[in-house]
């Protein structure tokens, strides 16, 4: 046998032949139409639902998940084999994944929390998982040692398909589809809504760590299921209405077995919780639970404004030091541009006044030499000059001396 505990994986598969099973006793319940309407069917229908409810509260869940009360042996047996006509899989396989929900309710572990996986999951999907089709023994070791109850879990189908057949023989077609049939699927449906929809609507009186609620609707629908919260708030109490207008038509009928003799220890709510319950439901109660609801949910809203905003001016944080840096990396790199510029204007004047010298230099020799060509060549004019001077003088003289001859 399987030990060792549930683990929800995050991606659990779905068996086909339960899908199937599961599709085609859905079918059939349409066989209703082919049966006709009758009010015996109605009745048949309405009362196999609740005898059969009756056995899946008082049975699978008050009494082998939860042991809130004492039964002989037999009545014990008759009344798993009672609830298996549920077909609602083995009485041990159901009181064990039902007390691994209260110990991980709504919790990741939790394998039908409508929180945590969705609301078809936890209606129905983990039912037909591959994941979860053993029966883990380890957590209902105080019944796997009645050897009757493991053969019964270990053939699982046998009492609903002998429920089945007593309908057909007793009441034929009729019998077998509105007693039967449709019957099951309503008290399918009926008894999941305990994990589905009271975990996601209703009212919550305790603040339990997981998210059950209390609705009356359901209450009627599943003879006393529908006190959820209560219920998660104090699992060890077999009622599950704490508040005499909590009506809880599982624990009327425990408290009958009780007076006739069959139950022995009933367990019930002990009296401070049942003060602090008429307490929580008062209306004085009810108001302060609206106004600090409601001063939770804005207080929550403002968190969430406030975290978006935390959030908004960290990332324009971040934003603003990005620019800074390419900014800061911007100025440095425009620096040693303009550096390494500068340094290049500057050879560059270099260049140009030692150009600006040599071009002087040349430009001063080049000038000397032409002043010194000029000197020379004024030089020249005026020796020719006195040379004429000189031939003009001494023609001169030529011309006053008179002629030796
Ligand atoms: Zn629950
Ligand atoms: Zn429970």
């Amino acid at each position: 046998m399987a030990s060792q505990p549930v683990e929800a994986p995050s991606h659990p598969t779905l068996r086909p032949a339960a899908v199937f099973g599961f599709a085609l006793v859905h079918v059939a319940a349409l066989g209703v139409f082919l049966a006709g309407f009758s009010w015996k069917g109605v009745l048949l229908c309405v009362a196999s639902y609740y005898v059969r409810m009756f056995a899946i509260t008082a049975g699978f869940h008050r009494y082998f998940a939860h042991r809130t009360y004492k039964l002989g042996r037999i009545p014990q047996f008759l009344l798993a084999f009672l609830g298996q006509t549920a077909a609602q899989k083995g009485v041990l396989w159901w009181a064990s994944l039902h007390r691994h929900h209260h110990r991980y309710s709504d919790q990741p572990e939790d394998i039908h929390s409508p929180i945590q996986r969705g609301f078809w999951w936890s209606h129905m999907g983990w039912i037909l998982a591959k994941d979860y089709e053993e029966t883990d023994l380890s957590r209902v070791q105080d019944l796997a040692k009645f050897r009757e109850l493991v053969w019964l879990d270990r053939n699982q189908f046998l009492a609903t398909f002998v429920y089945a057949l007593g309908f057909y023989f007793a009441f034929g077609a009729t019998g077998l589809f509105w007693g039967y049939f449709l019957s099951t699927v309503l008290l399918w449906h009926g008894t999941f809504t305990i994990n589905s929809v009271m975990h996601v609507f209703g009212r919550r009186i305790w603040k339990t760590p997981d998210q059950s609620r209390n609705s009356f609707i359901f209450a009627l629908v599943t003879m006393g299921e529908g006190w959820h919260n209560n219920h998660h708030h104090y699992p060890g109490s077999a009622s599950q209405g704490f508040l005499w207008w909590e009506f809880d038509a599982t624990y009327y009928l425990l408290w009958l077995g009780e007076k006739i003799g069959f139950v022995k220890g009933l367990r019930r709510v002990p009296e401070n919780i049942r003060e602090m319950a008429r307490f929580l439901n008062s209306r004085k109660a009810r108001i302060s639970a609206a106004v600090s609801n409601a001063f939770e949910s804005a207080s929550g809203l403002m968190n969430n404004r406030m975290d978006a905003m935390n959030e908004r001016i960290e990332k324009l944080t971040q934003e603003w030091a990005g620019m800074q840096a390419s900014l800061k990396q911007a100025v440095i790199q425009k620096r040693s541009d303009l550096e390494l510029s500068y340094e290049r204007a500057a050879l560059r004047l270099q260049e140009l006044q030692a150009d600006y010298q040599a071009a002087m230099t040349r430009a001063g020799e080049a000038a000397g030499k032409r002043i010194d060509e000029i000197t020379a060549e004024m030089e020249r004019t005026r020796l020719q000059l006195l040379e004429s001077l000189e031939a003009l003088v001494a023609a001169a003289h030529s011309l006053a001396e008179p002629s030796p001859a």
